[in-house]
């Protein structure tokens, strides 16, 4: 082929026409084209990369990510405000420039304590909603020291890479939650338990990921085998999120604050709220506690649940986004039956939950209890209307599964 003749694959110009025209195997591509496809590869980038992240997660200021919290979460004032700012905090530190001053934003990981059910998982989940990262999330209790049974405290990140189905740059912005962290506490410090070193080397073996570090991890997950492929994984951008119900950590606030009543802490006696001695939690009860101060010092950002009462239990039946009486509403629509519920069952309702001690988790079970009969039967039945009354709720209840109820709490 003369020179003359050459053009441009991609758009058909002739090389006089063009200013380069470069040579590939049996294909050219002209200056103009090479321009083209940059411009398409930065606009690709920018959709799946970094900087969808920045303009997404720079628009959310804390009082946003909160009003975000509050369309799922009841309550718990107080965790989602700390919860906004550490997180808008993590997200400003991933973003920020490379360094010209010597200041460096440190990570916001975050510790919830609080008792089961009062929303410490829903938290971490709404987040990871919000900002459209991946999640795992992991109980602490499964994890060992290398070379114990049980899994690695790498298996941790092979759970976010699962939740990123394997994209190493989103994984690597993710959320991870461990919950369950107060049962790696060191026991040594409890007397009844003379020695149990096992919660201390999963703590030391947590630090690193915590802190910031690039982890080899086997993809598939299992215990580390020296023909397995690993992914390198850097941790310096993951938001740890621990939460733990820390179970006896009262006495452990009460003590505290008594000795500090006798001295001379302006908290006196008769100002702390007895029902929620959890608001008090400064981070050396945790150490008090059993965990190390290495760990502690890793989660920061140290924030408590409130327990829930009645009029929290009440709401969280209803008025989440996703709150389930309004998923049990479009449940049964889908089989054309429109479903009701009385303000006297809701009591009733709530009222069972808290005589049987079974927190926010119980509120599905009980709803569960009630509904199944009319979920089996209603579908094809022909019958259009479902009114739940607090008669009708009792009767559901005392007839099927009572003593079952009664027998898990
Ligand atoms: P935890 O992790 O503290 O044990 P979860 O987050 O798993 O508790 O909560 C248990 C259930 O109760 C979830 O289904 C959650 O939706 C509901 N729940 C708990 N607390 C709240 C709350 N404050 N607002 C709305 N739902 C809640």
């Amino acid at each position: 082929m003369a020179k003359e003749e050459l053009e441009c694959s991609f758009c058909g110009r002739k090389k006089p026409e063009t200013n380069l025209l470069i040579a590939g195997l049996d294909a050219h591509i002209c200056d103009r084209c090479i321009e083209q496809a940059h411009g398409i590869v930065i606009e690709e980038s920018k959709q799946t990369g970094n900087s969808e992240l920045s303009s997404e997660l720079m628009l959310r200021k804390p009082k946003e990510i909160k009003a975000f919290l509050d369309e799922y979460i009841i309550g718990q004032e107080y965790t989602k405000r700390v919860m906004s700012v550490a997180v808008y905090n993590h997200y400003k530190r991933l973003l920020q420039p490379p360094s010209e001053d010597d200041i460096e934003i440190q990570k916001s990981n975050i510790i919830m304590v609080g008792q089961t059910g009062t929303g410490k998982t829903l938290m971490a989940k709404t987040v990871a909603r919000m900002l459209n990262v991946p999640l795992a999330i992991v109980d602490a209790t499964v994890l060992t020291e290398a070379g114990y049974v049980g899994e690695d405290v790498e298996s941790i990140l092979t759970r976010l890479l699962q939740a990123a189905d394997y994209n190493l740059e989103k994984a690597q912005r993710g959320i991870v939650f461990i919950d369950e962290i107060d049962k790696i506490a060191r026991k040594s410090d409890n007397p009844s338990i003379t020695r149990d070193v096992s919660g201390e080397g999963v703590q030391q073996a947590l630090l690193k990921l915590l802190e910031g570090t690039v982890v080899n991890v086997p993809p598939k997950g299992g215990r580390k085998h020296p023909d397995q492929k690993f992914i390198e994984v850097n941790t310096e951008h993951i938001l740890f999120i621990a939460g733990g119900a820390f179970d006896g950590i009262e006495r452990v606030i009460t003590k505290r604050l008594n000795m500090q009543a006798i001295g001379y802490s302006s908290i006196k006696d008769d100002n702390v709220d007895d029902d929620n001695i959890l608001q008090y939690i400064i981070p050396k009860d945790l150490k008090d506690f059993g965990l190390i101060p290495e760990i502690i010092g890793r989660l920061p950002v140290l924030t408590h649940m409130d327990p829930l009462d009645a009029n929290t239990l009440r709401a969280i039946l209803t008025e989440p986004k996703n709150a389930i009486i309004k998923q049990y509403k479009k449940l049964f629509a889908m089989d054309e039956v429109d479903f009701s519920i009385t303000d006297g069952a809701l009591d009733y309702i709530v009222e069972k939950a808290i005589e049987y001690k079974l927190g926010a988790r119980g509120l599905r079970s009980l709803c569960e209890e009630i509904l199944t009969e009319a979920m089996f039967d209603l579908p094809g039945s022909g019958e259009s209307k479902l009114n739940v009354t607090k008669a009708y709720a009792e009767d559901r209840l005392n007839k099927s599964t009572l003593k079952k109820l009664k027998a898990v709490s």
